[in-house]
This record gives C-alpha cells, structure tokens and sequence, in this order.
C-alpha cells in the first residue's frame, strides 16, 4: 500500500538513524527536538500531521494585531497552551515586540508573506520580497529564523512549495479545521468547528485580528483541552510526527485533493482525504518526506480580501 519508500530524490540522510515512532511518540518536547538535519518528517506541504497522541495545532494568521493578539496571548498562556502566529511582514515590522512575546511564551511564528499577496500570482522577485522580507524580521525581532510559511488564502503548487524550502527553509503549513472566524459566523459557531472538527494531528485556522475570535479563543482552547487534546506549535506537531511515513503523493489511493486548486471557502476540507495519512504504519521510516504527500487543504480565510480567491 502506501508503504513504498518512494524515493523523491532530494537529500534525504540514512533513514535508519531515524527514531522509532516509540522514541517519537513520547512525552511532549517542550524545548523542540533538534530537527533531523536536511530531513523533513513530513511533507514540503502540510495540512495535517500523522501523530498518535492527542495533539493538534492552532494557527492564526494575518496578526500581529496590537488591539487583539495580545489578549490571544493571555488566553494561552492561562491556558497552558501553544500556538503558532503566521504573520504578515506588514504587521509584524510595525509590531515587533509582540513578536518577541510570542517567541518569549512559546509560541511559533512563521511567515505569512508582506502584503497577504497570493503568490501564486506573484513574480519571482516579488515572492522574494513577500517571504524573505518578513522571515528577516521575524529573525530580527526573536533571533530565531522561521521554520514556516502559511500561503496567504492557501494558494501555493508544487514549485513553491519547493521553492519555500529549497530558497528560504520554509515549510509550507496548510490546515484541515477551517473555523472560517473571519466571515464572524457567531462565536459558538466557531467554538463548535475548531473544537467538533479537531482530529489528532489537526492543524486549525483561526485568525487572531478579529475580536470575535478572540471571544471564542477561550472556548476553542478549553473545548479541546476536554476533549483530550494538547495544543503545541505546528513545528511540535511535525516532531510528534509518526516516524515521518506518510504515503507518497504518487500512490493514487492515497491521493486527495492535492492543491487547494481553488476550494472554495464554503466547501469544508476534505476531511476524508485525512485517512490515509493518520493510517499510515508507524514503524517505518521510509525517506518519504520530500513528497506532497499531505492532505487535505483549504482556501483561507485572509483578512477581508476575500474576493479575489485563488486558482492556482
Ligand atoms: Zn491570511
């Protein structure tokens, strides 16, 4: 089944040094394991992580916003939970010291480009600046580089992906929980689909610029916590990974909807596709990282520039 190795030809270091999903699986890192050098455990493109524990990552974009993301702070910290803050470059320059906070509470920040610019659409030299511009003060405001990039509305292929990585180090985090906060459908609502949609290894987006998602930030953290789950950063639950031994992207059976083509924001993920993945063995440590072997993936939610949505 999905268990051939697949080799995707990249750099991928002797797969027998790799820990046993049992070394993996252990209590949770709370310092983040040193990552296995030039060897991604998962995918250039994620949108869900193959873990076996009770873990998933909540992720908001589009902040720093010095009116909400502060109180998002709180609530965390209260809560003994971590997040991940995919941030603009335009936000963060004018914000850094949220910035540092962030990094100081535990919390990891990745790159959502400069202008939230759907590169996709964008010109070599302008995708430069979109990412390179905003890791460079995400480094400059917490002295440590990003790790991950969220493409602004979802929209990213193949050669970007490829492109995060190779040119900038950056993995490409997609999502499988959209709560669609940004459309404000109540706060319930939104409680009810971070909290009702989470599975093991979810990734859920929310967006910490919108004070009605920072009215439901309590509720989604506390709902999942009843249910079991621990909220750690993305880069947490990639190291959580099972053993890395996703399906390969090229097995037919394993394949969802690859790119988020142009989903639109009313359909919801497509949260069957995340079977494959979640069954994967955990024994192997096959070098399938490089693959786009991930599941499923939606458009996002970018803050009120809803209308231009994607095609890739
Ligand atoms: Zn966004």
């Amino acid at each position: 089944m999905e268990m051939s190795p697949e080799p995707v030809g990249e750099t991928v270091p002797e797969p027998s040094v790799r820990p046993t999903s049992d070394e993996t699986a252990v209590p949770l890192p709370v310092p983040l394991p040193a990552p296995m050098p030039g060897e991604p455990p998962v995918g250039l493109r994620v949108a869900r992580v193959p873990v076996s524990g009770m873990y998933v990552a909540l992720t908001f974009d589009d902040g720093p916003s010095p009116a909400t993301t502060p109180q998002a702070l709180e609530i965390l910290r209260r809560n003994g939970a971590h997040g991940t803050f995919f941030v603009t470059g335009a936000n963060a320059s004018r914000h850094q010291a949220l910035l540092a906070r962030m990094a100081a509470e535990g919390h990891e920040i990745g790159v959502h480009s400069w202008t939230h610019a759907q590169l996709t659409r964008c010109s070599a030299a302008k995708v430069d600046h979109e990412i390179a511009d905003t890791a460079e003060v995400i480094c400059r405001a917490t002295g440590q580089a990003p790790k991950l990039m969220r493409p602004p509305y979802g929209a990213t292929n193949a050669a970007l992906n490829k492109r995060m990585m190779a040119d900038y180090g950056l993995r490409t985090i997609l999502w499988d929980v959209d709560t669609l906060d940004w459309r404000h459908p109540g706060v319930q609502r939104v409680i009810d689909t971070a909290v009702g949609k989470a599975r093991p290894g979810s990734i859920i987006l929310v967006h910490d610029i919108h004070a009605s998602t920072i009215a439901a930030l309590e509720g989604i953290v506390q709902g999942l916590q009843a249910r079991g789950f621990k909220l750690v950063t993305v880069s947490q639950l990639i190291a959580l990974s099972r053993s890395g031994a996703e399906p390969p992207a090229t097995s037919p059976a394993a394949l969802p909807a690859a790119e988020p083509a142009a989903p639109e924001q009313l359909l919801p993920p497509a949260e069957s596709s995340g079977a494959a993945s979640i069954g994967a063995p955990p024994a192997v440590a096959a070098p399938t990282g490089v693959g786009e072997a991930e599941l499923t993936g939606a458009a996002e939610g970018g803050a009120g520039i809803r209308g231009e949505q994607k095609a890739d």
